[in-house]
């Protein structure tokens, strides 16, 4: 009884025991049967080696109870002296059976452990590819610690449980068949008792085993939140020092220590509690078959060998059938994360619905046509109707207060952020009829947060390259973004490594740096957004310079807060909520002496 129950695995169980209740249970168990396909659809590709493996396993579990066989003619025949030769002949054949039964072990492990390990890469792969594919907006929901215990921790339990599980389930449960073969052949008097008791033990398991469930999801998102606490107090650790936030990280940081701790606690008891329980059963049921046996070795009904044999199975059955108890928990780990990694891969990857292809070369005529914007969840209007065009090599600024749109507008240009309403046209083309790849191309972007890769100077530089760049073009690249001297005055020069978060740059030459890698990009659109704002009076003069070579013969769109930097553009565009207030050259907006020219005064 309890073979067949494990067998069709504890999720059809529940189904089995509660399928007359809610049609949410029968949902509960199509999304949970799904997960299990997915898991071991991603099994495919290795079923050959993990078909070996299984064959391997079961060698193993059908030499267990061969131990226990031989009980019976080594107690009857060969303790008894009526076969000499037993004493070589049971000897040997323990050896030998214990030889095979451990290159069995070790060539199912390492064959499973392989399954395993490509299924995990696969799994990681698939899961990266989808990251780079997000649309911009996913990234700014901030869950990246949950992100990133994805690739860790969840895929990880994920692929070695899905192996386990396959081990454990095929191993220990031909291992009992086998066991129960032996009960039956031994007394199927004493069997049927032990088939009452353990039932009931099963029972108690599995009432455990439910709560474990619900204790490790707890603990799997309470992972993520230390992952996040912590994290955000190294990344900030200036602002904590500065606006002396120590308390309040303290706080945070002692509440999810401790929900983690009390998580694992209960946790821990109940995983705890599991072995004792099912072993008391057990116990019982033995207490049971020992009278049982007495009384039917007194009527002759069953020998010392026999009952000894009998004995050393069921012994042998104990370990699997606990370690079968206790899959139900180690199951449902794989069920949460399974979950949580399938949702990643589950995302939807940003829309890439155009066709049509920009040619090189293109003029880098950009034109907004009546665009509205509203980010999901707000009532209001971010971009309220705007319209404006740059002409091939022209420079167009916006300027404006703070949250009035600005980096919302020049984002749709690399379609970051998809409008409501209306349409922006390259080269006459609507940019959501392009393939993003071909409207990127033509797009180069300098923010004002600088991301730079691990790696050296060139490293970061040729990373705007589409095709592969020599150390001249590097080097005139760097020139142009008014870097070369500083780069040169390095001793390791181009080879220097700038960290992920390039800490032994400063804020100027991590921006100029940015500058050349956009340079080298060679586009014919360019966006900066606040580029230089992070700067002081100094190091933007150089970026400026560095900047107006960028920018010359490209169509450039520039936000800045220092007015300064937007004076030379071909015009000015003023938003305020989301609309456009005023537009024109700066001589013109001074001479209106509208907010422009309020702003400049100031
Ligand atoms: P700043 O000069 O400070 O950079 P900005 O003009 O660039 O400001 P935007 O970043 O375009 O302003 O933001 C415009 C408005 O849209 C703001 O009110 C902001 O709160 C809101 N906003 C920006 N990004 C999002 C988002 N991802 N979800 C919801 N609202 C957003
Ligand atoms: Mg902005």
């Amino acid at each position: 009884i309890s073979v067949r129950i494990r067998l069709s695995s504890s999720f059809k169980v529940r189904v089995l025991l509660t399928s007359s209740k809610t049609s949410s249970v029968n949902n509960n168990f199509n999304v949970e049967a799904d997960i299990w396909r997915r898991i071991y659809g991603r099994l495919r590709p290795y079923w050959k080696i993990a078909l070996f493996a299984v064959i391997l396993v079961s060698i193993v579990s059908a030499t267990k109870p061969i131990l226990a066989v031989i009980m019976k003619p080594l107690l009857d025949e060969g303790f008894t002296g009526v076969k000499h030769y037993y004493v070589w002949l049971i000897t040997l054949a323990v050896v030998l059976i214990m030889l095979v039964r451990g290159i069995a072990a070790y060539a199912s492990s390492y064959l499973l452990a392989l399954v395993a390990n490509n299924m995990l890469r696969n799994l990681r792969s698939e899961m990266f590819e989808r990251l780079l594919q997000l649309p911009d907006s996913k990234f700014k929901e901030g869950d990246t610690g949950r992100l990133l215990n994805r690739f860790t921790i969840d895929a990880n339990t994920l692929t070695t449980v899905a192996t386990d599980v396959i081990t454990v389930l095929v191993r220990e449960i031909l291992t009992v068949i086998a066991l129960i073969a032996v009960l039956l052949y031994m007394s199927w008097q004493l069997t049927l008792i032990v088939f009452i008791m353990l039932p009931l033990a099963y029972a108690t398991a599995r009432i455990i085993s439910k709560r474990l469930r619900h204790l490790n999801r707890g603990a799997l998102d309470m992972n993520a939140e230390l992952t996040r606490v912590v994290g955000e107090s190294i990344e900030g650790q200036r602002v904590v020092k500065m606006f002396n936030g120590y308390q309040r990280e303290h706080d945070r940081f002692h509440y999810v220590n401790g929900r983690i701790r009390r998580f694992a606690m209960r946790s821990a008891s109940a995983s705890a509690a599991l072995s004792p329980i099912t072993q008391f059963f057990i116990s019982i049921a033995v207490a049971a078959v020992i009278s049982v046996a007495l009384y039917q070795a007194n009527s002759k009904g069953l020998t010392v060998g026999g009952f000894a044999a009998f004995m050393a199975a069921l012994v042998q059955l104990f370990d699997p059938i606990r370690r079968l108890a206790n899959m139900a928990g180690t199951i449902q780990k794989m069920l949460t994360a399974a979950e949580s990694v399938f949702k990643l891969i589950d995302e939807q990857p940003e829309a890439d619905t155009g066709t049509r292809v920009l040619k090189a070369p293109i003029t880098g005529k950009i034109e907004f046509r009546q665009i509205r914007h509203r980010y999901p969840g707000q009532d209001q209007l971010t971009i309220d109707n705007v319209s404006f065009d740059i002409s091939p090599g022209q420079t167009v600024a916006l300027v404006g207060r703070s949250g009035s749109g600005k980096s919302t507008l020049a984002n749709m240009l690399p379609r970051f952020v998809v409008p409501t309403e209306g349409e922006i046209l390259v080269d006459d083309i609507p940019t959501h009829e392009l393939t993003l790849n071909s409207l990127r191309q033509h797009l180069s972007f300098v923010s004002q947060d600088v991301v730079l890769f691990e790696g050296n100077i060139r490293d970061n530089v040729a990373y705007g390259a589409f095709e592969a760049v020599d150390d001249e073009q590097i080097w005139q690249a760097l020139e142009a973004a008014n870097l070369a001297q500083f780069v040169r005055s390095l001793p390791l020069g181009l080879e220097t490594q700038v960290g992920e978060k390039a800490g032994n740059l400063s804020g100027g030459q991590r921006q100029r740096l940015a500058i050349a890698r956009a340079l080298i990009k060679n586009a014919p659109i360019l966006i900066l957004d606040e580029a230089t704002s992070a700067l002081d009076n100094e190091s933007e003069r150089q970026v400026q310079q560095s900047l107006e070579r960028l920018m010359s013969n490209r169509s450039t769109l520039v936000i800045a807060h220092r007015l300064s930097t937007v004076q030379k553009a071909d015009r000015i565009i003023v938003l305020d909520e989301g609309r456009i207030i005023e537009s024109g050259t700066h001589t013109e907006l001074i001479a209106q002496g509208g907010v422009y020219a309020n702003l400049y005064e100031m």
